[in-house]
């Protein structure tokens, strides 16, 4: 640490990406992407003429993508904002929202980038213990006087509350700010997008990143009434004008217009994820059910931990966490049926090679 580093920031806390080693190939199920290439319609779109387009700045106001977005859901340009990634969709939104102290409240068990984005803007957080079934109740954070944000389906759980419980949330207190992030809600869930219509302190956040296959574009955005996206741009523009490069932009507005291809890679997904259950459970696996692009499930013989390293022993990486509560359990992405095969057979063997050891220790 440099001299010049500032206290509060002496404790801050990075974000814990899932592993990505470069030691040898592996097949990567421990970060929710795509085994899917983004649509064909992206390679199209950043051609020759658009790469070279890159001696002018991109578009700060980002038009074209927001057009593009607001067409398929069915708002105007005025209510979508666009950042790099969903994370920097969140950030901007409590960087403008928040002051340090304001108070915001979240499960204890979620997407990490929550608290963190919490700690880093000294928010007053508290996080909300989910039910000992991973299931979230909503009347405390409807007795609450905090704001609130909530992964819709939750990651890493996989389950999703449904739209009505979300209503009632925002429908409790006008002057609460309710963010839903709805990074999974493409993986078979009802969205809240519709009830943006109906109040004005509800900010949907979605992502590129998983139902389109393009994490490595970065593009996220928000969804909302115009006054807030308004507030958001003008923040933007206070702090990084260009967020989006030209070739994102242009890959973006390609992949939201494909909707057949969207179609096809989110149906294969469903469809290999009832497959990827069945199997789990039939192997002994308690499983969450999950209507996203990963499955959670409790490791019932060898450890979590130990199953985790010896399926990266086998070139295979899911996630698994230290935190207490969910020590025990697995969160693996569900990839194309090959992948989804030897995976599965290589838990199977592991299974075994344990349960040998133990009889035989
Ligand atoms: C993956 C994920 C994101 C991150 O989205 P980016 O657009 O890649 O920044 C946001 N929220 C949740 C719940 C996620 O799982």
């Amino acid at each position: 640490m440099s001299d010049f580093l500032i206290d509060e920031f002496e404790d801050i806390e990075p974000y814990n990406p899932g592993e990505q080693p470069t030691d040898r190939e592996y097949l990567k199920l421990n970060a929710n992407e795509s085994s899917f290439p983004p649509s064909p319609k992206v390679l199209e779109a950043i051609d020759k003429a658009q790469i070279n387009k890159m001696n002018h700045y991109s578009d700060p106001y980002c038009m074209e993508l927001r057009k593009a977005i607001g067409q398929h859901f069915g708002v105007g340009a005025e209510q979508v904002f666009v950042g790099n990634g969903a994370d920097e969709v969140l950030s901007f939104c409590l960087m403008a929202f928040f002051r340090p102290g304001m108070k915001i409240c979240f499960p204890d068990i979620t997407y990490d980038f929550y608290r963190i984005y919490a700690k880093a803007y000294r928010l007053d957080y508290e996080q909300i213990p989910l039910n000992e079934d991973f299931t979230l109740d909503i009347e405390p954070y409807i007795m609450s006087d905090r704001d609130v944000i909530i992964a819709n389906p939750n990651n890493p759980t996989g389950l999703a509350l449904p739209v009505s419980e979300i209503e009632r949330l925002v429908a409790s207190r006008s002057d609460r700010m309710v963010i839903i992030d709805e990074a999974y809600v493409d993986f078979g869930n009802e969205s809240v997008l519709p009830l943006v219509k109906k109040y004005s302190n509800l900010v949907v956040v979605y992502t590129f990143s998983k139902s389109r296959n393009m994490p490595g574009a970065r593009i996220g955005f928000a969804i909302s009434s115009e006054a807030i996206i308004r507030d958001m741009n003008n923040i933007k523009f206070a702090f990084n004008p260009f967020n989006l490069s030209s070739l994102a932009i242009a890959g973006g507005c390609a992949a939201v217009g494909d909707e057949e291809y969207f179609r096809f890679c989110v149906d294969s997904v469903i469809r290999e994820r009832a497959y990827v259950e069945d199997k789990l459970r039939r192997m002994g696996y308690e499983v969450i059910p999950t209507t996203t692009n990963f499955v959670f499930f409790k490791a019932t013989g060898i450890p979590a931990g130990r199953l985790c390293e010896k399926l990266k022993d086998q070139g295979i990486l899911v996630r698994h966490y230290n935190d207490e509560k969910i020590k025990d359990y697995i969160r693996m992405t569900i990839g194309t049926h090959a992948e989804m095969c030897r995976v599965l057979n290589e838990m199977e063997k592991i299974e075994k090679g344990f349960a040998s050891d133990v009889e035989n220790a």
